[in-house]
């Protein structure tokens, strides 16, 4: 089956990074994503302190950026917290939501993380909703009823036209930084669950993209991207090293 939608590969550098590291990263990873032309989109998402950094390294190149977190608001009291509209002053198009680690060690629930996706479409940042089961959820037999609640919960405060410019990644909270990646078929069956899912709202949201992340590496990236409905991956510990993450991009 030919994929027309579009693809994509991100890195999450999570909480990585110094500036003379992130330098040799991002210049190593320019370089070889010129072979990559308009075919991917390539994507990294850093701390917010490096994203001044990160927009005068990137600026002119194919590669887009942005954060891995926003505020559910757009100014306030809200100590420690950034607004999408301050990562958009640094060129950020991107913006990572409702990441496992966000979910699990800052309580965000699926009603906060919905929040935060309108609020980075409003700020004019392409939304990554991140979704995902545990193992034990898993292994319960409940990963498509919690994926499409935390899916549903999101769907539900976006109009189609707002559903249609976010991206989905899909992140199996077992696989994620265990070096554990869901097989490809365990991944599709996922993902074609998820397509469904979106197209029941609106069919032209089947053509959402769908990221599949979990300790892809560039041994497994080909296999993963090979099926039907993944169209890319959102990349963590592989991200940091410019071979396999130019791997990865060249796997998509
Ligand atoms: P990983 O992380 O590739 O290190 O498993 C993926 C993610 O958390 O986005």
């Amino acid at each position: 089956m030919s994929k027309q939608r579009a693809k994509w590969v991100v890195g999450n550098w999570k909480m990585h990074g110094r500036l003379a590291d992130n330098a040799a990263l991002l210049q190593a990873v320019v370089q070889g994503a010129g072979a990559f032309g308009e075919a991917v989109r390539v994507g990294v998402c850093v701390p917010a302190p490096y994203l001044a950094q990160v927009q005068t390294l990137l600026a002119g190149t194919s590669l887009v950026w942005g954060v891995q977190d926003l505020s559910a608001y757009t100014h306030g009291a809200y100590t420690g917290e950034v607004a999408g509209e301050m990562a958009v002053e640094f060129g950020a198009t991107l913006a990572i939501v409702g990441h496992s680690e966000r979910r699990a060690y800052h309580a965000e629930s699926d009603e906060r993380v919905a929040a935060k996706t309108v609020r980075a479409l409003e700020a004019g940042l392409t939304p990554i909703v991140c979704i995902g089961e545990t193992l034990e959820q898993r292994e319960g037999g409940a990963t498509e009823a919690v994926v499409g609640a935390q899916l549903d919960a999101v769907l539900a405060v976006l109009s189609v036209e707002q559903a249609a410019r976010i991206v989905v990644a899909y992140e199996p909270v077992w696989a994620i930084g265990t070096g554990k990646s869901a097989t490809a078929e365990q991944a599709q069956e996922v993902h074609a669950f998820l397509r469904a899912r979106l197209a029941a709202k609106d069919a032209s949201l089947a053509a959402v993209p769908l990221l599949y992340g979990g300790s892809v590496k560039a041994d497994n990236a080909e296999t993963l991207f090979r099926q039907a409905d993944i169209d890319g991956g959102l990349i963590g510990g592989a991200a940091l090293k410019s071979q396999d993450f130019l791997a990865i991009c060249a796997a998509a």
